[in-house]
């Protein structure tokens, strides 16, 4: 079976990337701090390697804010609009990257497996069927397929080492 690849970019056409293969994970988060980072519902966040996001244009500008435990979270923009196309989290560091759904030329091509921070969600969003969904946080072991898991456990053996 041939990888499956996405291209997304910024608002203003400087930034573009490509994603090779499927992500290990599909957030959907409505937690407030994602709301604000958003201006809207909720963020849907794909978790992939960074190795595996070829940036094919453009530059960026790193701004960190904090997540609900205060860890840093970096945001990654276009330098010329501002847009956020990735962001990344102290626990994986660069190794992993977020990309933001809403980026992707076609954002309908990926579905969350989770829908996470229910518990803060505007109150008139409908939750989707089918979808797993938890007020607050969910554990990995749980819910991801074994592949998905596999692979996260190689980055934090690699975070561990020392990388990203
Ligand atoms: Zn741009
Ligand atoms: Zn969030």
């Amino acid at each position: 079976m041939s990888e499956t690849i996405r291209e997304g970019g910024c608002g203003c056409g400087h930034v573009r990337y490509r994603v090779h293969g499927e992500p290990m994970m599909v957030h959907n988060c409505h937690c407030h701090l994602c709301q604000q980072q958003t201006g809207s519902t909720s963020v849907v966040n794909l978790f992939i390697e960074s190795d595996r996001v070829e940036v094919l244009s453009g530059d960026f500008t790193e701004h960190t804010v904090k997540t609900g435990s205060g860890k840093d979270h970096i945001l990654v923009r276009c330098s010329q609009c501002g847009v956020c196309v990735f962001s990344y989290y102290a626990r994986l560091g660069k190794l992993a990257y977020a990309v933001r759904a809403g980026t992707l030329d076609d954002p309908g091509s990926v579905t969350p497996d989770v829908v996470i921070f229910t518990e803060s969600k505007m109150p008139w969003v409908p939750l989707p069927e089918g979808i797993p969904h938890f007020a607050q946080y969910y554990d990995f072991r749980e819910v991801l397929p074994q592949a998905s898991n596999a692979r996260l456990m190689a980055l934090a053996e690699r975070r561990k080492a020392g990388e990203g």
